[in-house]
């Protein structure tokens, strides 16, 4: 891209610097936006688990730019392997790639992938600033003018919010929108060193806890668990997390049954209740725009929460460079993403609903099977 054609688009402020931000502040730099990026989280972290990254997350990292660091710093594989809980190998499913030269999947320690995304907004010479929200956005003719809450005030021709689920851009500007719903199921998730024997990806069927397992590195997974939602689970202390996942883990066998072996208090290891919503129409408002969790959250079981962040960042700017005017471009930008995000979200919630049902794994399969593979068609 070499510039947005809308001349009244100089200046971006985006809000949350997590994939989506940092996605779109990539683009948008690249089109010669000046990008003013900030964070709540004073030190611009990550929690510590890991990411599945799909085929066409994969498609979009390419076109960032940041594929080839992926795949050095993360893992990538064309094959998974499917097992009954107690080890026994069902299949091994050859995964094809969905663009020529692209591996078909992978896995990436969050904070990994999170250093590779500063790294290159950093490269861009991206306004990077911490510890800092929006508590004010009025629209004033062409422009936005935001309050932050350190008390300072900016004045942009567009703002992005990228603030995830809660997210401060949506109460403000948004007031259709309201919070994802609770899906009934939680996500166990813990971070270890890769079990001796674990080649590819796995997943695990037939227990009342599906799960499978990630390579994200050299040395490193993450196993992830779904279980049924019980109200107080919310919030469990380290000891509670480590016998809480011990316990989902008894019955399995294969590397998921080693990893509950050799599990330790050191590994990092999260409960978190599962919700979604794919918010109504309209995506934006004059020149507030949103992105990623905060209009488009899912559930894992697609593994397709980030790849949406990615390409929406993507969409954004490249609707911005096409378009004449700010108007078409955040529709164009809506109407190529809402379709396709809800998609996600209603298949990986009806992939949950029918696990919650004990549903057969045949009919799991074919769900899975079915959404991944209109995912695989272009953006
Ligand atoms: C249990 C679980 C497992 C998942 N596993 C996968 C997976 O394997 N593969 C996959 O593709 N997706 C997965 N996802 C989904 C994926 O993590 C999200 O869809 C993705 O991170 C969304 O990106 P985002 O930029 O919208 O939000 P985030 O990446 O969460 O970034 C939001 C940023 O905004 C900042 N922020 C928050 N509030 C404010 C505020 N008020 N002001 C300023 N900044 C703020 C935060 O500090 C953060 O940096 C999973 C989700 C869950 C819940």
């Amino acid at each position: 891209m070499t510039g947005t054609k809308i001349e009244s688009i100089r200046s971006a402020l985006i809000v949350g610097g997590g994939i989506g931000g940092m996605a779109a502040a990539i683009n948008l730099a690249r089109s010669g936006v000046a990008v003013d990026l900030i964070d709540l989280d004073p030190d611009w972290r990550v929690y510590g688990a890991g990411i599945t990254i799909t085929g066409p997350t994969l498609r979009a990292y390419r076109h960032l730019g940041l594929i080839d660091r992926i795949k050095a710093e993360g893992a990538v594989t064309n094959a998974s392997r499917v097992r009954l809980f107690d080890g026994t190998v069902l299949r091994v499913l050859e995964e094809p790639a969905i663009e020529e030269g692209l591996p078909a999947t992978g896995g990436i320690m969050r904070p990994v992938l999170h250093r590779i995304m500063q790294d290159e907004v950093r490269a861009q010479n991206i306004s990077v600033r911490l510890g800092l929200t929006v508590t004010a956005l009025e629209t004033s003719g062409d422009a936005v003018d935001a309050k932050f809450s350190n008390d300072t005030t900016g004045r942009y021709d567009l703002v992005i919010g990228a603030d995830s689920v809660n997210s401060a851009v949506r109460d403000l500007a948004f007031p259709h929108m309201g919070m994802p719903e609770p899906t009934g199921q939680g996500c166990w998730r813990i971070s270890i060193r890769k079990p001796p024997e674990q080649d590819m990806g796995e997943f695990y069927f037939g227990a009342e806890s599906p799960c499978g397992i990630t390579i994200c590195g050299a040395d490193a997974v993450y196993l992830f668990l779904l279980t049924r939602h019980v109200e107080g689970e919310r919030f469990m202390d380290d000891a509670e997390l480590f016998e809480g996942m011990k316990s989902h883990l008894a019955p399995f066998g294969g590397n998921a049954g080693w990893i509950r072996d050799n599990m330790s208090r050191e590994n990092w290891i999260n409960y978190r209740p599962l919700a979604a919503v794919c918010q109504p129409k309209p995506w934006y408002n004059g020149r507030i725009v949103l992105l990623g969790d905060a209009v488009h959250a899912t559930t894992p079981h697609l593994a397709s929460g980030a790849g949406m962040a990615v390409e929406s960042g993507i969409v954004l700017a490249e609707e911005l460079a096409r378009a004449n005017d700010v108007a078409s471009a955040l529709l164009a930008y809506q109407e190529r993403r809402f379709d396709r995000c809800k998609d996600v979200i209603d298949s990986s919630v009806a992939i949950g609903n029918l696990q919650l049902e004990h549903g057969r794994p045949d009919q799991i399969a074919g769900l899975i099977e079915g959404a991944l593979m209109r995912l695989n068609a272009p953006y």
